[in-house]
This record gives C-alpha cells, structure tokens and sequence, in this order.
C-alpha cells in the first residue's frame, strides 16, 4: 500500500493533486502548477461534502500513472471551452 506519488488535497474550492512526499507546513507545488503551503490539519470539507476536482491535476495524475483520461460529463464542463479545445486539438494533428 502506499505506493501512489500523489494525493488530493482540499485547496481554494478543488482538489488538487500533490506529491505525497510533502509534509506538514513544506511548500510545494499542485500539478496544475499552484503554489501551496501542506496544512497542519486536514482542510474543512466543503458543505456539498465532497471538493470538486481539479481537471489539470486530474489529468497531469492520469498521464502519470498511465490511465486513460476519464471522460468528463458535459455537464460538468463549460461549453465554449469544451468546444475551442476539441476543435484546437483537431487542428494541431497531422
Ligand atoms: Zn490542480
């Protein structure tokens, strides 16, 4: 057991994924690239009960462990933003 890289933590209304090497009160950094300080105590869980997850830190854990990217629901998702991304990634391929 014990052998994942990362961990979620609670940060500014997301979870994001950090390495599981930091201990309480190091600096570091989410893999979305934000900058955070490992809290002493466990943060507050949001009232909904569950912090929505940060979809950079998802992805960059998923590339890194080698699992698929989880297909999104659309709801979950802003439209325009879904949308300019599917036709961006359209157009860089050969
Ligand atoms: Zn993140």
């Amino acid at each position: 057991m014990g052998t994942r890289p990362f961990r979620w933590l609670p940060h500014q209304g997301r979870r994001h994924a950090i390495p599981d090497s930091m201990a309480a009160n190091d600096d570091g950094q989410t893999l979305c690239g934000v900058a955070v300080t490992m809290p002493h105590d466990p943060p507050p869980r949001s009232p909904d009960g569950c912090w929505p997850t940060c979809r950079d830190c998802d992805q960059a854990w998923r590339q890194h462990e080698g699992i698929p990217l989880f297909p999104w629901p659309r709801e979950a998702v802003d439209n325009a933003t879904t949308t300019a991304a599917r036709q961006g990634a359209r157009g860089s391929g050969p």
